[in-house]
Parts: structure tokens; C-alpha cells; sequence
């Protein structure tokens, strides 16, 4: 049976194990000659190339249309595959590798001249991680190479946890996706620096700032909080901290503050903008979803759950485009644990940031 294709994509999606097989085949033959293929991750669909050869480095970013200063991350099996593309792991490098590998821990160390330096847009570090989804694992280790991948979206849109949004950005414009379902976490890695000095978090993700904390048994010094009178001045620690991201079209009003002013000036601001006449959406967390009504309204999930919010967070930013809205009126929510890697993608999604208490300010 032959793979159906959308607009010269092939869509890989296997029910059975032969087919799961015929399927890593398949997308692992693409990559080893240097094509793309999105593939699937605990985190979110990732476009994957082969890590160690420039020209399919360099599709990765012109597909996406990335900036090219923006590094990639490198998908491997394990730490051995790892091992051979950074000069050392210090030993809390080890210790977090055990302890979050697989999963959505993506480490940044001091790479080889092995890695090609478009993967790492001329840095002399690469950012590492071992993913925890079988798919993946099972795809790199098929294309017998490291892959190289970013989130398989076009850059700035709210990034792919399902293999139909993938094919919203890239269908025609990569060889195949490999369809997993939907992805778990539904946001992306932790990105940590281990380069010499205090452990730098760079992006909050899957695996959080206490967690990293409790394992080192020291303090991780935060360089994410840039919005709010953060630690670095001048050039920001991580090219990509420097973009706006995840953005869906229509406007999007983060609304920051105490929670019982949040909730007023949640209510104040929709108001406001049904009396001019638009179609407003209005995201809450379960807790506040009778606070007023709205045109579009949806739950994320419980404020006390944050991981439900990341789960669901990018489908529904991707489901504001298809409705058509005419503007995003979204809760803030707790920045702690996962909270901090839900907060961290709506303030760079956020058109404009309205806090009740004069401590915010837009990204
Ligand atoms: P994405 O590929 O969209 O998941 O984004 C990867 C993130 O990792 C971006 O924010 C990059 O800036 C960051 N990153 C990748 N490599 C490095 C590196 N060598 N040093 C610091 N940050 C990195
Ligand atoms: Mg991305």
C-alpha cells in the first residue's frame, strides 16, 4: 500500500508494527540522503535533517524560514551518540542525563569541529538532547546519524504537536512527516546550559527549574525572565530568546497580575473589545471559565495543573487561525514548575502584556 501524500509530503502513519517499520524505513532512507522528514517527540513535531551534514542543515532552516542565528537542537539515542559530538560532559551533566534522559532536557556543551557550524549558527557550543518518544528514538536510530531538529513549524507560529499542523506549515515543502499522534508534553525542551560556571536554564520546558535544582542539589541560575528586569544586558545568553514566537495571527492580551484583579481586567478587556464590534476569543483556566461571555471561549485547564495547559496550549493558539478571530484575550497563570514554560510561550506570543499590578510589561 502506497503512503498518502499531501501536496507531495508523504504522511507516514502506522497502525500496525510491519507498517511502523516500513514507515522508519522509509523516513530513515530520506534522511540518510540528506532530506527532511517532521517526526514526532514528547515535546512537540520536530523537523528533523542529518545533524552532521550541512546541506540538509541548511534546508532545515530555509524550510522554516529561520533567522540563521538561531541554533538547532541535536536529537540522539543516548549518551553515547552524544558523547561523540561535545569535547566533555562534566559530571552534573551525567548526573541530569540519568536522571531526565530521555526526555525534554536539552543540555548545551561545548561541541566538536565534527558538528558542522551551521548546525550550531557559529556557536562553539551544540545544544544536546536525547528525546523520550519511541518514534524518535527509533527514527534516529534507523538514519544511523544525529538529527538535527527544530520545532517542524514555520518560524514564529505556535509550534506543532500533532502531525495535520505540521502539514498546516510544511506539506509541500518536506519529503514526509511521521505521525505519532499528539505529543504529550506539548511544549518544548528545557534548554540548560552546562558550558563552565552556574547551570544557566536558557528555556523553561518539560523538565522544570525545581526539578533541575533538586537533582544538582544547587541553585540553577534563571536567564529566561528578560521581560521582567532579568539577568543578562546586550546580547541574550540563547540566540533564540531574542525572537517573538508561537504567535497566532490575530492579536493576543496576556493578562498578568494578582488573581482577583487578573479576572477583572479580564472581563474589562473582552468587554471592551465585543463593544467594538470584534470576534474575541477568551482562553481561561477552568477556575475563571464563567467569569464572562465570549464569541469563542476555551478551557486550557486547571490552574493548579499547568502541564494540562502546555498539553493544550499550541493546538488551541492554532485553532484561533482557523476561527478566524479577530483577537486573543488569554489568563496568565503561575510561574512556577511547568507554569514558567506556559508563561514563557504566551509572553512571547503575546502582542501586548496588561498587568494589574504595574510590576509587567510587554516582552
Ligand atoms: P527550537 O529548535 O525551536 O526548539 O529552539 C532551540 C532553542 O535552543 C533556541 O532557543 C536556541 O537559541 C537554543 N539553542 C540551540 N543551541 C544553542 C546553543 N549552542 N547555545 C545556546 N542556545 C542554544
Ligand atoms: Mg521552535
Amino acid at each position: 500500500m502506497a503512503w498518502p501524500n499531501i501536496k507531495g509530503t508523504v504522511v507516514l502513519k502506522a497502525s500496525n508494527g510491519a507498517d511502523e517499520e516500513r514507515a522508519l524505513l522509509f523516513a530513515a532512507e530520506i534522511l540518510k540522503k540528506g532530506g527532511l522528514v517532521a517526526f514526532p517527540t514528547e515535546t512537540v513535531y520536530g523537523l528533523g535533517g542529518d545533524a552532521l551534514n550541512p546541506g540538509a542543515v541548511q534546508n532545515i532552516y530555509q524550510v522554516k524560514q529561520r533567522p540563521p542565528d538561531n541554533p538547532l537542537i541535536i536529537h540522539v539515542t543516548g549518551m553515547d551518540q552524544a558523547a561523540r559530538l561535545v569535547k566533555e560532559i562534566p559530571p552534573e551533566a551525567f548526573l541530569l542525563a540519568e536522571n531526565f534522559w530521555p526526555g525534554p532536557l536539552t543540555m548545551v556543551l561545548p561541541k566538536k569541529d565534527l558538528v558542522p557550524d551551521i548546525t550550531t549558527a557559529g556557536l562553539s557550543s551544540a545544544a544536546i538532547r536525547v528525546p523520550a518518544h519511541l518514534l524518535a528514538r527509533k527514527l534516529i536510530h534507523a538514519a544511523g546519524v544525529p538529527l538535527a531538529a527544530p520545532s517542524a513549524n514555520l518560524s514564529g507560529r505556535p509550534s506543532p504537536t500533532t502531525a495535520g499542523h505540521v502539514l498546516e506549515d510544511l506539506a509541500g515543502r518536506i519529503e514526509a512527516v511521521l505521525d505519532g499522534g499528539s505529543c504529550s508534553v506539548g511544549v518544548e525542551s528545557t534548554v540548560l546550559s552546562m558550558l563552565p560556571g552556574i547551570p544557566a536554564l536558557l528555556r523553561p520546558g518539560g523538565i522544570t527549574l525545581e526539578m533541575l535544582e533538586d537533582v544538582l542539589k544547587r541553585k540553577v541560575l534563571d536567564l529566561t525572565i528578560e521581560g521582567k528586569g532579568g539577568v543578562f544586558k546586550g546580547a541574550p545568553p540563547s540566540p533564540g530568546m531574542k525572537y517573538r514566537h508561537y504567535a497566532p495571527r490575530a492579536p493576543l492580551y496576556l493578562v498578568v497580575g494578582d488573581y482577583p484583579a487578573q479576572r477583572k481586567q479580564l472581563v474589562a478587556l473582552t468587554e471592551s473589545f465585543l463593544m467594538q464590534g470584534r470576534k474575541v476569543a477568551l482562553l481561561l483556566s477552568r477556575e475563571s471559565a464563567g467569569i464572562c461571555p465570549a464569541p469563542v471561549l476555551r478551557v486550557l485547564g486547571s490552574r493548579e495543573k499547568p502541564a494540562q495547559i502546555a498539553k493544550r496550549l499550541f493546538a488551541v493558539l492554532r485553532e484561533m487561525d482557523l476561527l478566524e478571530v479577530d483577537v486573543i484575550v488569554v489568563e496568565g497563570f503561575d510561574e512556577q514548575g511547568m507554569g514558567r514554560a506556559v508563561m514563557n510561550r504566551l509572553r512571547k506570543a503575546a502582542a501586548e502584556i496588561i498587568s494589574t499590578d504595574g510590576k509587567d510589561s510587554t516582552w
